[in-house]
């Protein structure tokens, strides 16, 4: 199954984008000259950055897999980032070949590299849609086409409340998304904290800011409190590197990013 949604937008290679500069950190190719600068200033900055985003990475499978392995099929993953390679889909279609995946994001070059996200297992299905966080309205219809919703849902969200600052009201965007999903639906976040050197936060964000990005760290608190409602699986909020480890996982220092996920009961 592909679908693309629409193209409205023409990629703005004049400032640095979010999800061009995560791709850099990735060691990805799909990213401009401006986004390679930002993201340098980033790394010179915070000399661990790249570590930070492979932590951030590995969670995200590490989760995905243990939410198949609950028994979830259907995935609803916003914010999804230019395509690396295990994408979602491929993680938990390892687990159970015909699982669903809806992907969003509302970055144009995440749309024009939508299509490989589009190729999974013959049995299972995956549907890329267009779209600002900031119409949860618009998510949950696409996959209310998409998804069986009186089934639970994972809902990911990795590294994107970040970019929801508090004045774009996170907690009623995640309500919306989280109230139509069944019981034993479950969500995934992960986000970076600034409670690794504050000062040195303060210039990272002035440098996405500089590229029209605003960008929020939270702390432990704040992070919790974005599970209010539902069951937190053990460890609970944590460091992302002392999420859940699996053998075999490659060893990386302590990163500033709490991760959690969590059971709709
Ligand atoms: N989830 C992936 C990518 C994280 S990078 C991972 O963790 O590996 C953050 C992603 O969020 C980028 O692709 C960016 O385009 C997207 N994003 C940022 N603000 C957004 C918004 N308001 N709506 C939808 N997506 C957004």
């Amino acid at each position: 199954m592909t679908e693309t949604g629409f193209s409205p937008e023409r990629i703005d290679t004049s400032r640095p984008h979010s999800a061009r500069m995560y791709d850099w950190f990735l060691d990805g190719k799909d990213h401009y000259p401006v986004d390679a600068e930002a993201a340098a200033e980033v790394l010179e900055l915070f000399p661990h950055v790249k570590d930070t985003a492979w932590a951030n990475r590995e969670f995200m499978h590490r989760a995905a897999r243990f939410v198949a392995r609950q028994g979830v099929s259907q995935f609803l993953d916003v914010g999804t980032g230019i395509p690396t390679e295990p994408n979602l889909h491929q993680i938990v279609q390892e687990v159970t070949p015909s699982a669903r995946v809806v992907y969003a994001d509302n970055d144009p070059i995440v749309l024009r590299h939508a299509e490989a996200l589009l190729h999974g297992t013959p049995e299972g299905r995956t549907a890329y849609l267009h779209v600002d966080i900031r119409e949860p309205e618009r998510i949950v219809e696409y996959a209310r086409e998409h998804l069986d919703l009186s089934r639970p849902v994972g809902l990911s969200l990795i590294a994107l409340l970040p970019f929801v600052t508090d004045e774009r009201n996170p907690c009623g965007i995640l309500r919306t998304l989280l109230e139509p999903l069944a019981p034993g639906s479950h969500l995934m976040v992960s986000h970076v904290s600034a409670e690794f050197d504050p000062e040195v936060w303060e210039r990272i964000k002035a440098v996405y800011r500089s590229g029209g990005t605003p960008v929020q760290a939270r702390s432990h608190a704040e992070v919790t409190r974005f599970f209010d409602g539902l069951e937190l699986y053990a460890p609970g909020v944590v460091a992302a590197t002392s999420w859940r480890a699996e053998p075999g996982m490659r060893v990386r220092e302590k990163q500033p990013v709490y991760v959690g996920v969590a059971r709709k009961p």
